[in-house]
């Protein structure tokens, strides 16, 4: 169910996860603001992805090759994988296995166990890509800016003293430091260095 047009521009400010309707009147904002523009292809094709495809997170759940699926590592009732479309690099989501929106509907132990892996993740993003802040949160529900409001998760963003820029607001271009693959290279090695569990590729 869609209620209204998806914001234009997704803004991730130091408190907290906002979208945003435009760019115009925040310059007052531009040095504690991470701008991801790009990110609106993401959310323009939410609505064709989720009746073509279904769930990105219960496809990733479900797939064979954990890094063609950005899987990071999993728990017994949850699993971490990499954003495909993200703030910043080495930006993650934690997610319940279960195809369920809203906390009050999980299970004491998948609550405790994604609250673990919030702390595990802040661990590995120190160790791969050197993180030295974060910003977690979630968007709950569709006019919150959730992308998949169906599947909860929470987003683990690294971040770094600096990092705001105007690239993509002036320019319209998107720093990409490092590959997705890479990254998922690097923090499934930090994961696995950390004993994290990581399921093995089967075969
Ligand atoms: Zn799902």
């Amino acid at each position: 169910m869609h209620l209204g047009r998806p914001p234009r521009c997704v803004v991730l400010a130091g408190a907290g996860l906002y979208h945003g309707r435009g760019m115009a009147n925040e310059s007052a904002n531009h040095h504690r603001n991470i701008w991801a523009p790009w990110r609106t292809d993401y959310i323009d094709s939410l609505s064709s992805q989720e009746e073509d495809k279904g769930c990105f997170i219960c496809r990733a759940r479900d797939g064979e090759n954990e890094a063609a699926e950005l899987i990071l590592w999993r728990g017994t009732r949850c699993l971490v994988m990499l954003n495909r479309y993200p703030y910043t690099g080495g930006h993650v989501l934690i997610c319940p296995n279960e195809h369920i929106g809203e906390f009050g509907d999980l299970d004491n132990a998948t609550l405790t166990e994604m609250m673990q892996m919030v702390r595990d993740a802040q661990a590995v993003l120190r160790r791969a890509v050197k993180a030295q802040g974060f910003n977690i949160g979630c968007n709950i529900g569709r006019c919150a800016g959730a992308g998949l409001p169906e599947h909860l998760h929470i987003h683990v963003v690294p971040r770094w003293p600096g990092d705001t820029n105007f690239m993509d607001v002036i320019g319209g271009i998107r720093v990409v430091p490092i590959s997705l693959a890479e990254l998922h290279e690097s923090i499934s090695r930090a994961a696995e260095e950390l004993g994290l569990p990581c399921r093995q590729p089967e075969g």
